[in-house]
């Protein structure tokens, strides 16, 4: 496949463009999403799927591997890789017979590190964590040596077998690269390859009880895998001279180039899975899919389409600077598609009921309806009117300006494809004063919503005819966040950032906004909307984009969840309030 016109280029495209022209890796491009699997995918994973596989499909032969880093055996879990294969077939891309797994490599890196300690590259050092930390060194100090670090080689060999033999403790030893402890980098300060853990894997059981570091085990993976271009976010460009290290050491036939790229943030997001995890465990969302996830799994189940998602990866693009993306831009990104084809359709989300006094009380009549404006194609439904129905509570007021286009007692306003009305009475409960039943007079000769004399109404409203229309629970979601930045950081911290840069963890969860949902429990939907699937998207006139709850929705009651908003009235507000102080604010 050539590039496509909708592939806009970046550095990356650019590199391998010039790559294939000097027929650099014999005109191969092969790229590997590397994912940990201990949690769900969200928003940043999904830039980073559609970056490899992007770029793998973009050219002849080009392949692009699902390898799971599955190396810490304690936080890894089968539900998660399920999770992890789901999100990536269901975003479009597919792996074919390039599913592997770190842990399948697990005996070749052991025989790597091997030669490692051979090389006198490598030694088994039996300082305690906290030592090994101290001995480190800071950015400003040099690390100091290990005193096991002039071991013998056969010492470091028979100890290292011993370790996988299961003869020590978690902790007694670690195997260490010898690189240099007065790197001023602090990942070349002989980090440590192979650690002691006495737990078993989710795939290779209690066959091991040695797992090799995630830097080890990352480069060797990619090179076993020939990888030409090995796509990272830029908290590892201080990890590649070890990358490179690793693989210059063992003079490996591949040696993947590690190109860096800026990891994705969006605005009032968090995009960490450790963080998210602490969301999920807390009980705040209902789980790793609730639709007000940023994660995969809850744009999928709130209504996002897989294809916005690519189009909003495409439109941000790629480069090498820091940056947060607006959220507006996905929202936007989803309603340009939901917007070209999904069926129109009317949904009363707050009913008040409205009764047509002067409509013929046992008749029922069949309006025609397009389900959508600009597409014919998609032909009409068929919308049952009858002298009882429903309006959004909103479209009426007792008392309202001129410009409130909608139904006010003694004023006339339009129900869509069906007839004028006009409000003559209202029912009020006894005790609240609140009005819950309007009277109106509709013209006859309004039919399908045209004048019958010329005669002009502003406003169109929609509605349900009561008798017809199917209850539904309606859930309304706003952002999970109040603040634009929730405190996020990357979602590892490498151990050599000083935990004091670190904010306190608790940071984001006091952002959380506690009208991220409201449940609508008594709307009311058009009866077209009988057959709507999990899954299926429409726009509910007027509303907004909703989506037929996979998880929870019946045919005896249906549940919908609020994708987006037709227009952006976020924006909107914020746009004003900062207009707002902006004007009490001087600018210095
Ligand atoms: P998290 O902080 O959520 O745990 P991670 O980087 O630890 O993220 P991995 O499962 O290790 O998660 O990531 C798999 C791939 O996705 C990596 O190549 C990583 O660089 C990439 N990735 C993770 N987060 C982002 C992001 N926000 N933007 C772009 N790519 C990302
Ligand atoms: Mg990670």
């Amino acid at each position: 496949m050539s590039k496509t016109e909708s592939s806009p280029s970046n550095f990356i495209r650019n590199i391998i463009e010039k790559d294939l022209e000097k027929n650099k890796n014999n005109s191969r491009v092969a790229t590997r999403f590397p994912p940990e699997p201990n949690g769900y995918l969200h928003t940043g994973h999904a830039k980073s799927i559609c970056l490899n596989f992007g770029i793998a499909a973009e050219h002849e032969g080009g392949i692009c591997y699902l390898r799971f880093d599955d190396t810490n055996p304690s936080k890894e879990d089968i539900e998660y890789t399920e999770a992890i294969k789901s999100d990536v077939r269901w975003l479009g891309f597919n792996w074919g017979n390039r599913l592997r797994h770190a842990s399948d490599y697990f005996e070749q890196l052991y025989n790597y590190a091997v030669q490692l300690i051979k090389k006198d590259k490598a030694y088994v050092c039996s300082l305690g964590a906290d030592q090994i930390r101290e001995y480190r060194g800071t950015l400003k100090a040099p690390g100091k040596e290990s005193p096991y670090r002039t071991r013998s080689i056969e010492e470091n060999l028979d100890l290292f077998v011993r370790m996988r033999a299961g003869e020590f403790e978690d902790g007694a030893h670690v195997l260490r690269a010898k690189i240099d402890m007065a790197s001023p980098n602090l990942n070349m300060r002989d980090p440590v390859i192979y650690r002691i853990k006495h737990v078993s894997h989710h795939r290779t059981g209690d066959k091991w009880c040695i797992y090799p570091m995630y830097d080890f085990t990352h480069c060797l993976s990619d090179s076993i895998e020939c990888i030409t271009h090995s796509l990272c976010t830029l908290e590892y460009e201080d990890h590649r001279p070890l990358y490179d290290w690793f693989l210059d050491q063992l003079e490996v036939d591949c040696h993947p180039q590690q190109i860096e790229f800026a990891r994705l943030n969006l605005s009032y997001t968090i995009m960490s899975k450790r963080k998210l995890l602490k969301i999920v465990e807390n009980g705040v969302v209902s789980g790793w899919d609730d639709p007000r996830m940023p994660t995969i799994s809850g744009m999928r189940r709130r209504g996002y389409t897989p294809e916005a998602i690519r189009n909003f990866c495409e439109r941000i693009g790629v480069g090498k600077k820091e940056s947060t993306v607006d959220i507006a831009l996905l929202e936007y990104c989803i309603r340009e598609d939901l917007n070209r084809w999904t069926p129109r359709v009317m949904g009363v989300i707050r009913p008040l009921k409205v009764v047509i006094d002067n409509y013929p009380e046992d008749l029922v009549e069949e309006l025609d309806g397009p389900l959508h404006p600009e597409d014919a194609d998609m032909g009409t439904r068929k919308l049952p009117f009858s002298r009882v129905i429903y309006i959004e509570r909103d479209d009426f007021r007792e008392e309202a300006p001129k410009k409130f286009y909608r139904l006010v007692p003694g004023r006339e306003v339009r129900l869509r494809y069906a007839y004028y009305i006009k409000c003559v009475d209202l029912v009020k409960d006894e005790k609240t004063g609140a009005v819950i039943e309007v009277h109106c007079t509709y013209d006859p000769e309004s039919r399908g919503g045209s004048s019958p004399d010329g005669r002009r109404v502003k406003g169109t409203i929609h509605w349900v005819s009561a008798a017809h229309s199917l209850k539904a629970e309606i859930r309304l979601y706003d952002r999970l966040f109040l603040k634009e930045n929730p405190g996020d950081l990357p979602g590892d911290v490498p151990e050599a950032i000083p935990k004091a840069i670190i904010t306190d963890d608790s940071a984001f969860m006091a952002s959380l906004n506690p009208g991220s949902l409201e449940t609508l429990k008594d709307s009311r939907v058009e009866p077209y909307l009988a057959a709507a699937k999990p899954e299926s998207r429409y726009q509910f006139e007027r509303i907004g984009y909703f989506c037929v709850d996979s998880k929870d929705s019946t045919e005896e009651r249906l549940v919908f969840n609020r994708t987006v908003t037709l227009r952006d009235s976020w924006a909107k507000i914020q746009k004003n309030e900062a207009h707002k102080k902006k004007g009490r604010i001087k600018k210095n």
